[in-house]
Formats: C-alpha cells, structure tokens, sequence
C-alpha cells in the first residue's frame, strides 16, 4: 500500500470535466467518501466543446438525469452522426452515422454486401442503408428502438449542447447530493517531503484544501499531473499536424439539423454544431501552415450566421500523459491529454475515466497494481481514438494544398497502417474489446474517404444476384419508409421541451 485510506476526495477544476467527475463520485461514492471541489471563476473555463457520442446517454441515466430537463437546461439538440464535407476530395462528403447500417448477417456484415452489390453494378450508396444517416439528411428524428415490425435496430442518437449549461446543470446536481464547492485559485500545491503525495491546495485567499486523493480537471495548465506531481506529457503532433482551434457561436439556425457538419479546409477543417439558440462554430488549423489571421478569415467566410461573440484563439498540444494517474493524483479531461474534436470524443474521454477511477477506487490505500492497470486501459483507449482520428486525415485524396499533401506523406502509427492495409486488400476491420468506435464507424471512415477494399466476405457470395438485388432493394426501402414516419428533428424537440419534467 503506497498511501492511507481514502477518505478525502478533492477535485480541482469546475470546467466540464470537474463537474461530471464530481456528479459521478458522489453519486456512486458519496455514502462513502468525503468530496470537495475547488474551482477559480476568475480563471473560468475552456468554454468550448458542444458534440457528443451516443454513450453520453449511458451517463446521463447514470446520474438519474431527466432528458426533458436535461436538453432544456442545455440547450441541447440530438445528434444522429458527424458529416464529413471536402475530406475526401473538394465537393464530395460522407457521413460517420451512429448506429448499425443495413442488416448483418451471422460472422458476415453487411457492407460485404454491398461492396458485392456495386461489384455487379449497384449504384447506391452506403449510406441509403442508414436509417441514422438518411434521418438526419432528411431532418427527421424520433426515438425509436427497433424499425417498426423487424428485428432490426432502431436510431442510435448523440447530443449536441451547451458544455458549459451542462457543467452548471450538473453542479446543482452535485452539490444537491453534497459535493463541497470552494471557490478560488490555486497559488500553490502542498507536497509530502518522503512521497511526493499531493497534501494540500493553498489558495489565493488564505484557504487550505487538503485530501488523500486529487482528480486534476484544471484544463490544459495540469496544474497536479504536471506541474505537482511531473507526469510527462507524450505529444502525438507528427501524426496529428493542427495545433490550434479558433471558436465562436453564431445566431440562432434556421433550423436545427440533427448532426455536426465537419468541413475540411485548405489547412485544418471547420465544425458547425446547432445547438436551439445558437450554432456553435470553429476551425481546427495547424499553425505550421495557417497563421491566426489566414484562419480568422477563412472561419468567417464560412459563417452560417451572424458572430456572437469575438473569436477566441485556443492553441492545444495534441497527446496525453504517460501516466494518467501519478502517485496520489488522477488526471481527467484536458488536464490529462487532447485529442482534436474531430471525432466528438473528449467528453467521453471524462466520462470513461471517470467511471474507470471509481472501478479502480483504491479506498483503502492506493496500490500500484490499480494505478498501472488504471493507466494500460486510458493509454489504449487513447490510442485507438487516435488512430482513427489519423484515419481521417491520412486516408483522404486531397492534394491541393501542402496541408494535405504533408498529410498524405506523414507516417502513421503501425497499428493504423495494419488495420488500412487489412481492410483495403480483405474489406474486414477487426474491433478490439477495448474500441471505442465500432467496426462500422471504421467501414465509413474508410469507404467514406475513398478506400476500395478487393474484396469483400465469401458469405455475401451465398446469394446470387438476383437475392442480393432483392435484399439491397427492400433494405432501401424499409430505411426510406421508415423515415418518412419520424417527426422532423424540431417537431421532436419542442414536444419534448414542453412535456413537463419527472
Ligand atoms: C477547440 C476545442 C473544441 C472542443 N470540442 C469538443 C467537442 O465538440 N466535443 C467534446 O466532447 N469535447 C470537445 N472539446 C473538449 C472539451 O471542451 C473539454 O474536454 C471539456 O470542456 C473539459 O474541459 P476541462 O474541464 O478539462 O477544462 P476547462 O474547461 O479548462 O476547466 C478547467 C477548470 O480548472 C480551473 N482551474 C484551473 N487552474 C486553476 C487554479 N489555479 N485554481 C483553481 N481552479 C483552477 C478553472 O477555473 C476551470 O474551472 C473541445 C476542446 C477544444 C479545445
């Protein structure tokens, strides 16, 4: 045992990913542990942050959050998929849709099907077999469980929202359920002289804040994981070339489509999120390429409403800790590591390793075997997501500018490469238990970039041609039919912000 009994929870940050850690801990932990979180309104937040992925749900029901409540109180709108525009190639997009597409068959899935299918001249694509992608292109969104009368399954949804309505909808929940607030800034880090344990947080105005174990939420600054306890930061930068982010909201969409538009530019990419009283926008760039001024203005071209506010330049370092959880601190959200939004996966990053720390609660002393098991898990969980961000960037056939030409060239992660090559000569993909995105995220990503897989699955070769026609064409059908009966995404939405809160 490396260190007393567990008594004493202090949580330093109040951006998102202090508040979810701290809605968590006391809900799972309160009875047990004592929970205080310490936060500096002078310093604020990162404030940006907006797109999510489906397991975000299982989150929420974990809180026991109301979704009427939740989507008012932030302003919330559902996310069915991201759209990927220009990635590929200039005027040519595809959509990463939540969700399953067409209908599987036993040890065989379904885009073998299809791949078979174009082989013998099929023209439609992929994506006229997502209900997800299909809805969203049509505005339409309803939460359905199954395709009415089948086995088949349902629409897979995501949010997009407000992070920081969020981080204050869950602070009342968390102090509700008695999670202790300080607020002030941290001037300086108490350290036992033997360990090299955190001890206590002194702060600009005389208070002292001590604890047995310190969860590090203080943004990109890390001001514990790095600057207390010197976890070392890995950077990934040589295979994700942007470095820097310019944000701002703009007014209220037309109308609200349910899923996040990524467009690729001349040296980064774009995202719009429609939130109910805003959209929210920016561009990721990378610096080696883009100047601040360069990338200003092309975020401003590309506008699709009035500024709200004075762009906000955030420059990151793409990577993480090598060690996420040092001697008695755990690092959560940015204070941890940063992959670019591309792929809406931050949050989630907060929330698995806030779900993993309660797993591993070393509530009797912290033991080494917790900590590097704790940290195996968050250095490959990390890692896959980067890959398939790297995916994006490498697998695309742009070569009108340096930017995309240096992407094509880069070198990328063995294990990025063995899974591209796999899939380009034998059409397959192979999901560890420990991805996060699914076999079908990754068929997208790749058929959506442009990567023609030889071959597909003898399986699909069972029917012959005219079964195969048939199967595509009533999967076609059943997809379009089924659509046609869901609401439109705002129809769903004010339904549902006007029924009345559990
Ligand atoms: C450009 C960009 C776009 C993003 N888009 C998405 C997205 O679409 N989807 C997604 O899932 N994620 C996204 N993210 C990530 C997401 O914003 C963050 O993961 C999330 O907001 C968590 O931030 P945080 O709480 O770790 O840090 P912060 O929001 O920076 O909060 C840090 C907290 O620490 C406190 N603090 C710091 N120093 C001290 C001190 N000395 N004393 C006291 N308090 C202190 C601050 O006051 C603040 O409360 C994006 C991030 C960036 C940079």
């Amino acid at each position: 045992m490396e260190s007393k009994a567990i008594k004493k929870l202090v949580i330093l940050g109040g951006g998102t990913a202090g508040w979810m850690a701290a809605a968590l801990m006391i809900r799972m932990l309160g009875k047990v542990v004592d929970i205080t979180l310490v936060e500096s309104d002078q310093i604020g937040t990162v404030g940006v942050g907006e797109a999510t992925i489906p397991p975000i749900l299982t989150f929420n029901q974990a809180l026991g959050l109301d979704e009427k409540e939740f989507l008012r109180e932030t302003k919330g709108s559902i996310k069915l998929g991201i759209q990927f525009e220009n990635w590929s190639k200039e005027g040519e997009s595809y959509m990463h849709a939540f969700g399953s597409i067409g209908k599987d068959f036993p040890l065989c899935d379904f885009h073998n099907f299809w791949i078979r299918y174009r082989e013998q001249g099929g023209t439609d694509s992929y994506w006229d077999y997502s209900l997800n992608y299909q809805a969203a292109v049509q505005n339409k969104f309803a939460q359905l469980g199954k395709i009415p009368n089948t086995n088949l399954p349902g629409i897979t949804y995501a949010y997009h929202f407000d992070a920081g309505l969020y981080a204050k909808f869950l602070r009342r929940q968390a102090e509700g359920r008695g999670v202790k607030r300080v607020e002030g800034k941290v001037t300086n880090v108490q350290k036992c002289a033997e360990t090299g344990f955190v001890e206590q947080l002194a702060l600009e105005n005389g208070q002292v804040v001590d604890g047995d174990l310190f969860v590090d939420c203080s943004g990109f600054v890390g001001l514990l994981i790095d600057k207390a306890v010197g976890s070392e930061y890995e950077s990934w930068k040589q295979w994700l070339p942007c470095d820097r982010a310019i944000a701002l909201p703009s007014g209220s969409p037309e109308y609200i489509p349910p899923f996040t538009r990524s467009v690729a530019h001349g040296a980064g990419w774009q995202w719009q999120i429609p939130l109910q009283h805003r959209t929210g926008n920016g561009l990721v760039y990378s610096s080696s390429h883009w100047s601040d001024e360069q990338a200003r203005s092309v975020l401003f071209d590309n506008l699709p409403g009035e500024p709200l506010a004075e762009p906000r330049v955030i420059p990151f370092r793409t990577g993480h800790r090598r060690e996420q959880w040092c001697k008695n601190v755990v690092s959560l959200g940015l204070a941890s590591g940063f992959l670019e939004p591309l792929e809406s996966t931050s949050i989630h990053l907060v929330q698995s390793a806030a779900t993993r720390l309660i797993k591993c609660f070393p509530h009797r002393g912290i033991r080494k075997e917790d900590v590097s098991e704790f940290n195996r898990q968050s250095r490959v969980e990390m890692e896959r997501i980067r890959d398939f961000i790297i995916l994006h960037y490498k697998a695309n056939q742009r070569r009108d500018t340096d930017f995309w030409r240096h992407c094509e060239d880069m070198a990328i992660p063995d294990s990025l490469h063995e899974k591209m090559e796999l899939f380009r000569a034998t059409g397959k993909v192979f999901r560890d238990y420990d991805d996060l995105f699914t076999e079908i995220a990754w068929y997208q990503v790749m058929i959506g970039q442009g990567l023609v897989p030889e071959d597909h699955h003898i399986i699909a070769d069972g029917l012959n041609d005219g079964q195969l026609n048939d199967l595509m064409q009533s999967l076609k059908t059943l997809v379009q039919g089924t659509v046609k009966q869901l609401p439109r995404h705002e129809e769903f939405l004010s339904a549902m912000l006007r029924k009345k809160s559990k």
